[in-house]
């Protein structure tokens, strides 16, 4: 297995449960600057995380519900949307799982 890496610090972090994908010390970051309301700097904020933006599977398959192309005439907008979400699903899980 490759290891993995906090998503934003790149600190090595195999030894986290699988769900997480930030080192401690960037999810405290993360937890306490949601928690204060204070701006990320900006060069955090260049290399946002998901936890930053609430970004996860759920939230995924809610804007996939939204953008199929069912609901939308088959446009291209939709066809384009939903295969990029369905994209990103796939690369979240794989953070996911590891
Ligand atoms: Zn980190």
């Amino acid at each position: 297995m490759m290891g993995r890496h906090c998503r934003s610090c790149g600190t090595d972090i195999s030894l986290r449960p699988p769900k997480h994908f930030l080192c401690a010390r960037c999810y405290g970051d993360a937890a306490r600057r949601l928690a204060t309301g204070e701006r990320p700097t900006p060069a955090i904020s260049n290399n946002i995380s998901c936890d930053d933006v609430g970004l996860n599977d759920e939230r995924v398959m809610q804007l996939i519900r939204l953008s199929h192309p069912d609901k939308h005439n088959n446009s291209s907008d939709a066809n384009d949307a939903t295969r990029w979400l369905i994209e990103c699903r796939g690369k979240l899980k794989e953070i996911a799982n590891g």
